[in-house]
């Protein structure tokens, strides 16, 4: 009887009950939500946005943090949900974990006793959708530099400047921008804020002509004198110490998340090798073919266990960035590139959107510039190793 890719090492048995119960109903979510319809989303440009209350009906919002209507679920768990989602469409896990792990992370974290009331029990029940805008159109990999920047006019603040690629943007009710709050010392006053998407002088127009991550709302944020109450600024925390911290969060997902959209790929290349034809013979019979899909399977299985061990140092509090770099640098990387090889092995068939290897691998490309590019990882890791900051 033919395996799995997953099953051959009986990686189950790493999970405790709860854990794959929590896989398993996220993957019956992806079946019936977004199998049968991301396909159009993606041709489209665009995603349902029911699926943010659905989500949050499911518990998947800010599944892993505790209190405010959040599951509290363990890290695991969590990264079990992203791969999931992510075996559905990377689009989707991005619209939960911008959600989780950098919007609601940053209130959960950061927030305010009020900020959290007003927020999280809406979040977390999908009643309300959050964007994160750090990156700017000419500061990403270095955030430090941004332009963006809040001023105090009597107890107000002023914000102006403007953000760039921000997931769910355009369909977001509050947005935590960063600014710099103190121009002549450039990273250390950055402060986030929580702007309502409906507070004159914001505007978020969609990112348009994307190939890749189509099935996510991506935008501009632009701040026009968008005037806010002293207490709109988060309380807790100053410097970039706070969106690097909400980072760490999502790039965790992510080290699951992209090993999803992989075995999407190896389980539809599986089953199309088996009972596509060529010279004869069935495309899974020729060692060629099953020589690619030993090493995808081995470098699959090789990255759930480093995901796991992560999780595992996660839920015991001992997870470091660089290793999150490790974890996000080496997923994401081998699961491009069993994307690419999927694809060899269905030939024209792969270039469809009938099937869903070019849609993962367009995709992944996204992935693997969001959240620190496989460049800046290999920097984190570098200085972990050596200790000399080659950053600039
Ligand atoms: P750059 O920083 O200009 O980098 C260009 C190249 O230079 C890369 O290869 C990079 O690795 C390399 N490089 C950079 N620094 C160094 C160095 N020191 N040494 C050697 N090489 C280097 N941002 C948000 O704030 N919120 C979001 O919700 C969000 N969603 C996104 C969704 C999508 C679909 C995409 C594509 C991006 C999103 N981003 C978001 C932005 C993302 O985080 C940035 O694109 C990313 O940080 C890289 O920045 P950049 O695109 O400006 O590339």
């Amino acid at each position: 009887m033919p395996k799995s890719p997953l099953e051959l090492l009986k990686i189950d048995h790493l999970l405790s009950s709860d854990e794959r119960d929590i896989a398993a109903t996220v993957r019956d979510f992806v079946d019936r939500r977004v199998r049968p319809n991301v396909a159009d989303w993606y041709e489209r440009g665009d995603i349902d946005l029911e699926l943010v209350k659905e989500a949050g009906s499911l518990g998947l919002l800010g599944m892993h943090l505790t209190g405010y209507g959040c599951a509290g679920t363990n890290a695991v768990s969590y990264g079990l949900a992203c791969l999931e989602l992510e075996a559905g469409d990377s689009g989707v896990r991005s619209l939960v974990s911008v959600q989780g792990s950098l919007t609601m992370f940053a209130i959960w974290k950061f927030g305010s006793e009020e900020q959290k009331q007003r927020w999280l029990p809406a979040m977390a029940a999908g009643e309300a959708l959050g964007c994160f805008g750090l990156t700017e159109p000419d500061f990403g990999s270095n955030p430090a530099g941004m332009r963006t920047h809040a001023v105090r006019d009597g107890d107000d603040w002023v914000l102006n400047g403007t953000k760039m690629w921000i997931t769910n943007g355009s369909a977001a009710d509050v947005a935590v921008v960063w600014a710099q709050t103190d121009k002549d010392q450039p990273g250390k006053g950055i402060r986030g804020f929580l702007v309502p998407t409906d507070t004159p002088g914001f505007s978020a127009p969609k990112v348009k002509h994307k190939l890749s991550l189509r099935a996510s709302i991506t935008s501009e944020l632009i701040l026009d004198n968008v005037r806010l109450p002293a207490d709109a600024v988060l309380p807790e925390v100053r410097g970039l110490r706070g969106p690097l911290s909400c980072l760490n969060e999502a790039r965790f997902g992510i080290v699951f998340g992209s090993l999803g959209a992989a075995r999407d790929c190896l389980d539809t290349t599986l089953a199309y090798a088996r009972t596509r034809e060529v010279f004869d013979r069935s495309l899974a019979s020729y060692q060629l073919t099953q020589a690619k899909l030993a090493d995808m399977t081995l470098e699959l299985q090789k990255g759930f266990l480093l995901a796991l061990h992560l999780g595992r140092l996660k839920d015991d509090h001992q997870l470091d960035p660089e290793q999150i770099s490790l974890g996000k640098l080496n997923n994401v990387r081998e699961a491009i590139k069993i994307a690419r090889t999927c694809r060899t092995i269905l030939g024209a068939n792969g270039i469809t959107g009938e099937y869903p290897i070019m849609r993962h691998a367009n995709n992944l490309e996204s992935v693997l510039t969001y959240e620190g590019t496989s460049e800046v990882h290999q920097l984190v890791i570098g200085q972990a190793l050596t200790g000399e900051n080659a950053f600039t």
